[in-house]
């Protein structure tokens, strides 16, 4: 078959390298100059199955609540965006009552633990380097009662073969010494020992890279325009440049996607919540953490990438709104430090790169996949904050459908059939 994949992220990088391996004609289109432009371009960088909750927790009412409208919160609502949020806000907060998230957490974690096997697979295939370790994650915790909650969770995952060890605070700082200082500040935390990280604009461009010397089209700088449905069938796409025809056709545009849908007629319940990174180059310093680190409490991720440091975290529900809002970066900064008293007195965060982006995030937290109910168009996007540790696994499970192959994990509560 002839495919086009709409989106040179993660998810439409990987699902273009499956579709590949199928024996199919594949070419992916993205309108910026060079792939992993947007939410894959300097993520958090965690691939991590441990890390599998949606984030409509049953306390998120409250936590909205008590954030909204405050610059220096992890979790941002603006209030001009409210109107533009009701629908999917009051779903959103429909999916955090406890049975609704306990499933979809279970959803997510059988993902996740799929598509870290595939990552390992591709790694093996194609000795991409992306300063990848798999060295664990480790979660610290302030508060004895958010590490209980975290406790309940991590049994769920544990379900779907996510292993946790249980740390002590002197055991945290065994773990990883560069914690040390703010030992008598921590309630304790958990270890993913499964669990990696690495850097996933340098795996996309990669393998990319790797997919072009297999056969793929790669049309950068090309936008997508308009989708022609006929008599319920997508026949072909226009671009800002020409029209393309196929036999199918997979929608990875991330946080855009509800937009491109919608001219097919399809309702995609996504909606984009910007997120934040800042990587600092910490070569030579003997303070800087070695294992990647989530600050539960501050929700924010710290990751080592070879000589870099990368800090990410914060969720802003601001609509389209890509700028870089230096307050709240020097918010992820600040906090990511904090942790680390000894580096914060070494490094100058003027020199760290700043960077802005849209996660997809869908109203129940796990992502849309296969069909779209729309013969030839395929849905791989809403990924939320788990794209990078979802890209493989959802790479795999489209490629699976699109050939009509019974993918190799159960995927109820993942295609767009679940809100019917
Ligand atoms: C701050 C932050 C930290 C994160 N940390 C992690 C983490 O640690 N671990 C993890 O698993 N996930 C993490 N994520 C989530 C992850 O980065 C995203 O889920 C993932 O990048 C989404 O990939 P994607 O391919 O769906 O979207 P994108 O990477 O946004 O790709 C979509 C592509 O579509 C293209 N496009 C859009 N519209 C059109 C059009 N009309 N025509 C042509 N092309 C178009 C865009 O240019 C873009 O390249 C994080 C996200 C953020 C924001």
């Amino acid at each position: 078959m002839n495919i086009i994949v709409m989106g040179g992220g993660l998810v439409g990088v990987a699902t273009a390298w499956y579709l590949l391996e199928g024996g199919h004609s594949v070419t992916l289109l993205d309108r910026a100059p060079e792939l992993a432009s947007e939410a894959s371009h300097a993520n958090g960088a965690m691939l991590h199955a441990s890390h599998t909750e949606p984030w409509n927790t049953p306390q998120a009412l409250g936590q909205l609540l008590r954030w909204m409208g405050r610059e220096d919160s992890p979790l941002l609502l603006r209030p001009a965006q409210l109107p533009r949020l009701m629908g999917w806000g009051l779903g959103f907060l429909r999916y955090s009552r406890p049975h609704h998230h306990a499933r979809n957490t279970a959803v997510n974690a059988r993902l996740a633990t799929y598509s870290l096997q595939r990552m390992r697979e591709l790694e093996a295939e194609t000795a991409i380097d992306y300063t990848q370790a798999h060295n664990g994650i480790l979660k610290i915790f302030r508060h004895p009662e958010e590490m209980e909650t975290a406790r309940a969770s991590s049994r769920l995952m544990a379900d779907s073969g996510v292993r946790h060890e249980t740390l002590s605070p002197a055991g945290i700082s065994q773990r990883e010494p560069a914690l040390a200082d703010i030992q008598a500040e921590l309630a304790g935390g958990f270890f993913y020992p499964d669990d990696a990280s690495g850097d996933a604009r340098l795996f996309c461009q990669r393998l990319g890279e790797k997919a072009v010397e297999r056969g793929l089209t790669l049309r950068l700088g090309e936008s997508v325009q308009r989708l022609h449905v006929k008599a319920g069938r997508l026949r072909a796409i226009d671009t800002d440049q020409t029209t393309l025809e196929a036999d199918a056709f997979v929608l990875a545009t991330g946080a855009e996607a509800p937009y491109l849908a919608r001219q097919a007629g399809l309702r995609l319940p996504i909606k984009p919540v910007k997120g934040y990174s800042a990587t600092l180059p910490v070569g030579g310093l003997e303070a800087a953490p070695r294992l990647p680190i989530i600050d539960d409490g501050r929700k924010i991720v710290i990751t080592r990438l070879g000589d870099q440091l990368r800090m990410a975290g914060t969720a802003e529900f601001t609509g389209y709104d890509r700028r870089i809002r230096p307050q709240r970066v020097e918010r992820v900064l600040e906090q990511g430090l904090a942790n680390f008293p000894a580096l914060a007195r070494q490094v100058d965060t003027r020199e760290a790169d700043q960077w802005a982006c849209l996660r997809p995030m869908t109203i129940d937290g796990p992502p849309i996949l296969g069909p779209s109910g729309i013969d030839g168009l395929y849905l791989n996007t809403g990924a939320g904050h788990l794209g990078w540790t979802f890209a493989a696994g959802t790479g795999r499970v489209v490629a699976d459908m699109i050939d009509q192959r019974t993918p190799d994990i159960d995927v109820s509560g993942l295609t767009l059939e679940r809100y019917q």
